[in-house]
């Protein structure tokens, strides 16, 4: 099965895990299911969920207040419950490593996903990319270092690693290459000016982006749309040039 990660739901994730940096954070997965040749599984929302109890080694959801979040997303969403994710910071004996623990297998039901992001500080800024036989996400976010694993339980309850894929993050690595910025692992600098209606055009690309590579799983063929997506960043470079 293959899991893609949609850009929102990627910045979801990241941001929810360097908020709550040296403690775990935790949350619900909505989004997408395709039967097609693959199965497919597209996290379109990552909700972290506010009133659990986290620790350095642990994130424990509320009995009471969580199904106040599951019945309202119930009621009102349009996407599907597909799982849930946590982090997985680093602490001093504790490995930098998106695998499920014990009790993370107790936890993982029938047939949900568990996504877990590891997450630690780093100088080294490195370019994101996919590891593990194409099964993860890793790489710098700004000033962290990540890594993306999702997980599944088998018939007989062992954990299995499913494909990862997030479009977004090719987007991201174009921008470095154009020079957009001096680092990779942002998409803008913090001083990079950009206007909203050239915001709504790349926004509009990177849906396109998502939706073909989702759609042909792969990559090739989507020329077209990775030039307009780069002639946008490199109007943004050239707009931030010009001050
Ligand atoms: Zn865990």
């Amino acid at each position: 099965m293959l899991v893609y990660i949609s850009s929102d739901s990627f910045v979801s994730l990241v941001s929810s895990s360097a908020e709550s940096y040296r403690k775990e954070v935790g949350g619900l997965l909505f989004g997408d299911i395709f039967q097609t040749k693959n199965k497919k599984l597209i996290v379109h929302q990552a909700i972290p969920l506010l009133s659990a109890e986290q620790t350095k080694t642990s994130v424990t959801y509320h009995q009471i207040r969580t199904p106040r979040v599951t019945k309202m997303w119930d009621d009102l969403s349009t996407y599907w419950p597909i799982g849930e994710f946590h982090s997985h910071p680093e602490s001093k004996g504790n490995r930098h490593n998106p695998s499920p623990s014990d009790d993370d297998i107790k936890c993982i039901k029938d047939d949900n996903i568990e996504l877990i992001v590891s997450i630690r500080k780093s100088n080294r800024r490195k370019k994101l990319g996919y590891k593990r036989r194409e099964k993860r996400i890793a790489g710098s976010v700004r000033i962290y270092d990540i890594e993306m694993a999702c997980w599944q339980l088998d018939d007989a309850g062992t954990p299995r690693e499913l494909e990862l894929w997030c479009p977004f993050i090719d987007v991201i690595n174009w921008g470095y290459r154009i020079g957009l910025v001096g680092k990779p692992g942002s998409l803008f600098a913090k001083e990079t000016f950009v206007l909203a209606t050239t915001l709504r055009k790349l926004r509009k690309q990177i849906q396109s982006y998502e939706n073909y590579v989702i759609t042909n799983e792969t990559t090739s063929g989507s020329g077209k749309i990775k030039t307009r997506i780069k002639a946008i960043l490199k109007t943004i470079k050239s707009d931030n040039e010009d001050d």
